[in-house]
């Protein structure tokens, strides 16, 4: 069952603390742990090192949202790994397809035993206190804005019936989103923008799997998968882990984030 996200920070008792620690007591609460983005990157960063991951015999891809709030992201993979290569598209899908992947995986530093890949995956969310799913603040918008706009326009069609499944070549990439998404909603009811973010860091994940496994043999590479998803709030931005894992001369390691 997906968890409650309506957290609502005016029936925060703000005796008990700063606004921005208990809105992350409030969500830590109801989602589970939560990090700063710079503890976040550390953390995982230091985790991949330790299972042989380095930045001058590693190359990184970034599959974010294209939305500007997520290019904090970027800035923070090219801290630890250098200029990463972007696999990015609306909402965070790998919509690049398995072309860009190849470029990226040919690009890999070829100074080490073997070819090793690492890859940040991130959907996001806005989130501003509990008033409505999505919403939230964007730098130099008088009004509130909402992220990710894409699945907030994807979940407007389903719920108004609109829907149109034929690719339009003027807008492919939300033509693939809705195709996409559509195999993966939950049966007989519509889900939630949060339920969706969610859904979007499995379908990444996965997706990139499939590409990786037909343009190069797994089992011969090492590579590890950090993906999360990315809140965007009044008090700043952090990060909800997801899936945490290395593939190493073909054993799987899980990370604890
Ligand atoms: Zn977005």
């Amino acid at each position: 069952m997906a968890p409650t996200w309506h957290a609502n920070i005016t029936e925060i008792d703000l005796e008990k603390g700063t606004v921005k620690e208990t809105l992350i007591a409030n969500i830590r609460e109801r989602l589970g742990n939560l990090y700063e983005p710079e503890s976040y990157f550390r953390i995982v960063s230091q985790q991949f090192e330790n299972l042989g991951f380095f930045k001058g015999n590693t190359i990184a891809g970034a599959l974010t949202c294209r939305d500007e709030l997520c290019y904090t992201l970027t800035e923070s993979i090219k801290q630890y790994w250098g200029n990463p290569f972007i696999l990015s598209g609306l909402a965070g899908i790998p919509v690049c397809g398995k072309s860009a992947l190849k470029a990226m995986i040919s690009h890999a530093p070829t100074n080490g035993d073997v070819e090793r890949y690492v890859f940040f995956v991130f959907s996001h969310i806005g989130y501003d206190g509990g008033k409505e799913e999505g919403a939230c603040i964007r730098p130099g918008r008088k009004e509130m804005s909402s992220a990710c706009g894409a699945l907030i326009q994807f979940l407007e069609m389903l719920k108004s019936g609109n829907f149109d499944l034929i690719p339009d070549p003027l807008d492919w990439e939300l033509s693939y989103l809705k195709l996409r998404l559509l195999r993966e909603l939950p049966f007989g009811r519509l889900p939630t923008l949060w339920e969706l973010t969610q859904i979007v860091v499995s379908v990444s994940v996965n997706d990139l799997l499939r590409q990786l496994s037909e343009i190069v043999d797994r089992e011969k590479v090492h590579y590890a998968i950090a993906s999360a998803i990315h809140i965007h709030t009044s008090q700043g931005d952090f990060i909800l882990p997801k899936y945490h894992f290395a593939h190493i001369e073909g054993r799987r390691v899980t990370l604890k984030i």
